[in-house]
């Protein structure tokens, strides 16, 4: 697609208040794509007025209204799913079919499940002698990541315009072009001016402006631990609602009674889609000491199948590959095993790193400890149920994880006593109604389904 070179306020591309631009780089071949431009505070505040005088007429308007609306944007973005896949490949290097498949595919999902909540969902509630309403928080400041363009956006997007909130969107500095693609497709959707706007610009100026704004009633946002704490700061000092998505390192528990192999085949692939750069992805894998050797062996093989430049695309730019580089030197520093990939370049050209197992890890090495964002996993021994509970919650995390039994009630079991938003029991699916957030320093808050809706809505009892 082609970039704009403007801001999307109140329904039109407008120029923007500033000079600057931010060069976005295609990560496979390392070469300049386009150019978007690098908002100012003056473009956000442009961008919160235009949200803020759409407020009042957007969530005054019938759910199904709203219904209508988000349905239509989820028939743009399957009409434009070839385009957003080639989009998202072009700036975050994702292979095609992962982009076709994931990147473009599970926004019109999620947006798919907001039209039907907005037109299911009891906005009026009766409790006793009450009447309860949710009414919109209000005006949305959204400050979004790289490593899933388009799902990061869906997910703070939709649920918002569900509610009848407005919407101010500050996108990674990485993926401009797929938020771009986005406000036309909310333009084509019929959404009114001034409902969805977009300031593109980088996260310590446009970021930092939008989180601090006075007119802006919510801030939600994914990304890092360190910036989600820094405008949790800010919300907290100005009593303001906040969402944070934030870091993992997800365990994936393999107890003795599973089927090793499909575990591991399983647990590996998690990590190694989308290049590693997952938050939610089950970095750790925990194996009982007896089936170790053999999980290791497996888990070796299976990373071999990806292959740098085919199966695996490279990371997002070169300060992720150096910082993903330098866990693996760390790793090898502390004593693990490498026994696939390493910190070498795999190709001439990109931000490749090969797909990387790591045996020998234990529980407090900087590798099982901190947040990767990189194809690296770290197989784990433990000695027995009690041990593996021990080193799953042994994290500052909780986002995610995977228990595998012969038995589900086996595996329901442990995962009950997990500290962390979500399990997948034996490999279970995707399911986009399902609440995603964390525990711990994880975050704050919910996404997905009626759960991820609620965090755009405030209640009022009635007394009768
Ligand atoms: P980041 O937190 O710096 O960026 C996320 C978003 O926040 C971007 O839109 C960015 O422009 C914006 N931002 C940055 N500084 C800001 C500020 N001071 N005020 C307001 N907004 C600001 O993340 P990153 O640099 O892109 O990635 C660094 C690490 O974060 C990764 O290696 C990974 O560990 C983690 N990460 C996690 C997720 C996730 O889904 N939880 C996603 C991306 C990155």
């Amino acid at each position: 697609m082609k970039a704009h070179d403007g801001m999307y306020i109140g329904g039109e591309w407008r120029p923007a208040a500033g000079p600057d631009t931010i060069a976005v780089v295609n990560p496979a071949d390392e070469q300049v794509i386009g150019h978007v431009p690098a908002g100012t505070p003056e473009d956000v505040d442009a961008a919160v007025r235009a949200a803020r005088a759409a407020f009042p007429g957007w969530a005054a308007t019938a759910p199904a209204e709203r219904a209508a609306r988000i349905g239509a944007l989820r028939d743009v973005l399957v009409a434009r799913r070839d385009e957003i896949a080639e989009t998202v490949t072009a700036e975050l290097g994702a292979p095609l079919q992962f982009s076709r498949a994931v990147h473009a595919g599970v926004p019109a999902l999620v947006a798919g499940s907001y039209a039907e909540l907005a037109a299911t969902h009891p906005f009026e509630e009766k409790v006793g002698n009450s009447t309860v309403l949710s009414e919109p928080v209000g005006v949305v400041g959204a400050i979004t990541p790289w490593n899933y363009p388009l799902h990061q956006i869906v997910a703070k997007v939709a649920p918002a315009l569900a509610a009848g909130c407005t919407v101010v969107l500050k996108p990674a500095e990485d993926t401009p072009l797929t938020a771009q693609l986005f406000a036309e497709a909310t333009a084509e959707a019929g959404l009114p001016a001034g409902v969805f706007n977009l300031v593109t610009g980088v996260g310590s100026v446009a970021g930092q402006a939008l989180a601090g704004h006075d007119g802006v009633d919510l801030v939600s946002f994914t990304g890092s631990t360190a910036v989600g704490r820094q405008i949790g700061a800010v919300a907290g000092a100005a009593v303001k609602r906040v969402a944070l998505e934030l870091g993992g390192k997800s365990a994936n528990v393999i107890l003795p009674s599973a089927d090793l192999a499909k575990a591991v085949g399983v647990g590996v692939a998690n990590v190694m889609g989308n290049s590693g750069q997952t938050c939610s992805a089950w970095t750790r894998m925990l194996v009982h000491r007896d089936q170790y050797d053999e999980a290791v062996t497996l888990a070796a093989a299976a990373a071999a199948k990806y292959a740098p430049g085919e199966r695996m695309g490279p990371l997002v730019n070169a300060k992720q590959l150096d910082r993903v580089r330098g866990y693996i030197e760390k790793g090898v520093e502390e004593g693990a095993r490498l026994v696939a990939g390493g910190p070498g370049a795999p190709l001439e050209r990109g931000y490749y790193v090969s797909p990387t197992v790591f045996a020998d890890v234990t529980p407090d090495m900087t590798i099982a400890q901190e947040e990767i964002f990189g194809p690296v996993v770290s197989v784990i021994a433990y000695e027995d149920e009690e041990d593996a509970l021990r080193i799953a919650n042994g994290t500052v995390y909780g986002l995610a994880g995977a228990v595998w039994a012969g038995e589900e009630s086996e595996a329901v079991a442990f995962a009950r006593r997990m500290d962390t938003g979500q399990v997948d029991i034996n490999g279970g699916r995707f399911n986009p109604l399902a609440p995603f957030g964390g525990y711990k320093q994880s975050g704050v808050g919910r996404e997905l389904g009626s759960h991820g809706l609620a965090e755009y809505l405030q209640t009022k009892s009635l007394q009768f």
